[in-house]
């Protein structure tokens, strides 16, 4: 099912998400719609306060920056923890679904090793480099509460719409 996405003022993007504790129907029927709502939008990255749930949960789908041909991957991430991010950082242009016509100039780090657990529960580490990268950070700031204009060294309103929104 597809939810409503949330946008700004609303205050729930600003709240922290708690912890998932239950991996339960609810939880996965949660996740099935974030995934839903994200391919609907279109989207590369949902946060679980997006679809105004105060969860720490993630999706990202994203292919492969170099070559435009890969198979795009899924993931799902729960209570993600990042272990360690690049000293090298790179700028680069977002946009937000929670933010509509709006982008913004982000300086991230350009690799990210996060750790947490999948859809059942289960352990995971990712390490990820380039846009994909930067979707995860992206997507795990808003899990406290933070948005891309935060960060943004300027914001605009583009004539033409942004393809990659998270
Ligand atoms: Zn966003």
């Amino acid at each position: 099912m597809v939810r409503e996405i949330v946008t700004v003022p609303a205050p729930v993007l600003r709240q922290k998400a708690r912890p998932v504790t239950r991996f339960d129907g609810k939880f996965q029927k949660l996740v099935d719609d974030m995934i839903e709502t994200m391919r609907a939008a279109p989207g590369v990255g949902l946060a679980a306060p997006q679809v105004g749930v105060l969860q720490q949960v993630i999706v990202v789908e994203y292919g492969d920056d170099e070559d435009e041909s890969a198979p795009l991957q899924l993931y799902v991430l729960a209570n993600p923890k990042i272990l360690r991010v690049s000293e090298e950082t790179e700028i680069g242009v977002e946009g937000c679904l929670s933010i509509p016509g709006w982008v913004g100039e982000v300086e991230r780090p350009l690799t990210l090793e996060v750790r947490g657990q999948d859809r059942y529960g289960k352990s995971v580490r990712h390490r990820l480099a380039g846009w994909v990268a930067r979707i995860f950070l992206h997507e795990i700031d808003h899990l406290h509460g933070v948005l891309f204009t935060d960060r943004a060294l300027r914001v605009w309103q583009p004539e033409e719409p942004v393809p990659d929104n998270v």
